[in-house]
């Protein structure tokens, strides 16, 4: 099964081609990024809209594969904003309806979600799913992903981004963080906020621009929010984890790009006698492929749907999107 992914959920537009093996056969992407501050939808949906169609052409050529040789075209349904879900779909839509191929909605978690599980090899892993606007631990159970953590406030992405903005820089701040937290020494006290499976990072936000604000170092400060915000996400992880009785567990989002958070994770794990996985980086971002691969799962069970019923839903959740590829519905399956 080859299938054409479009995402466009943030600040990416992507357009990934997939085959029945989880190969990226084509994958063409283009991040929005704003001249200053954070991201603006409205703004943001205006590049998607502009950028989309040439991403199509890419990634179709990267693939030498012909519009008539695609058995799906998926997009990303939600979770996202609005404006951006949308300059994806009506590509999407568009794409269906010229090329006559169904058309296969995507929860956009469940797709990062799914390219971890099929890059890893593992069966059942827990997920460690950490992005822009999306920090949850997931594990799979009768009949679709259960969300067993999540963040209360904002996502650990958006966390990092809003802080690097706030110290002078630009988005997108995770990478950026990433290097000046290297050239940092000291551990500064800062809110350790997990409250059973879930976290917060708002709490840490305003207590390290307080502390910038009364002079302390930059990279200090970033050393020391990577050590807190990563613990964290490795505490609640290690739960799961240890209650669900997980031999594995995979990382996904653009934050588990992160070397830091990939060897807090590792460690942990291998403590506890579990492995981990971490797919590449241009599969760990938002990705057009994921979507892609995500939609040929689904279709493969059945799933299409006409233009007129596929409206994108912004705050769609992972553990309302039901996972029928994953086992044979038996008694009990959710509905
Ligand atoms: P996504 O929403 O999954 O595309 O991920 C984008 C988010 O990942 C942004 O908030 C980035 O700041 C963050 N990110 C990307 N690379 C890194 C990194 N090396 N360390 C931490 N965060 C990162
Ligand atoms: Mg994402």
């Amino acid at each position: 099964m080859v299938v054409l992914g479009v995402e466009s959920t943030a600040h990416t537009a992507s357009v990934g081609i997939t085959d029945d093996r989880a190969q990226v056969l084509g994958l063409a992407s283009d991040m929005y990024r704003p001249p200053s501050g954070g991201i603006h939808p409205r703004e943001a949906a205006n590049h998607h809209v502009e950028v989309l169609p040439g991403l199509v052409e890419k990634a179709l050529a990267a693939a030498s594969v012909r519009p008539n040789e695609l058995d799906a075209v998926a997009f990303a349904q939600g979770p996202g904003l609005g404006p951006c879900l949308r300059a994806g779909a009506t590509v999407a839509r568009m794409l269906s309806l010229a090329w006559r191929r169904p058309l296969v909605p995507v929860n956009h978690c469940v797709a990062h979600v799914e390219i971890a599980r099929a890059l890893s090899g593992l069966d059942d892993p827990l997920l460690l799913y950490a992005s822009g606007g999306n920090t949850q631990v997931i594990a799979y159970g009768r009949g679709r992903y259960r969300v067993l953590g999540e963040t209360l406030d904002i996502g650990i992405g958006n966390f990092l981004d809003k802080l690097w903005i706030g110290l002078g820089g630009t988005f997108p701040g995770g990478p950026a963080l990433e290097a000046e937290a290297r050239l940092g020494t000291e551990l500064l006290p800062l809110p350790y906020s997990v409250h059973g499976m879930d976290v917060a990072f708002s709490g840490m936000l305003t207590a390290t621009l307080a502390l910038r604000a009364k002079g302390v170092a930059r990279p200090d400060l970033a050393y020391s929010v990577e050590t807190t915000a990563y613990a964290m996400l490795t505490e609640i992880t290690e739960r799961a984890i240890a209650h669900r009785r997980k031999s594995s567990v995979a990382l996904g989002g653009g934050v588990a790009c992160n070397e830091r958070l990939r060897g807090m994770v590792r460690t942990m794990a291998e403590g506890r006698g579990a492995t981990m996985f971490a797919p590449p980086r241009s599969l760990c971002v938002d990705n057009g492929a994921m979507i892609a691969w995500a939609g040929g799962l689904a279709h493969a069970r059945g799933r299409s749907v006409p233009v007129e019923r596929s409206a994108v839903e912004p705050r769609q959740r992972t553990d309302r999107v039901l996972t029928p590829w994953r086992e044979p519905p038996g008694p009990g399956t959710a509905r």
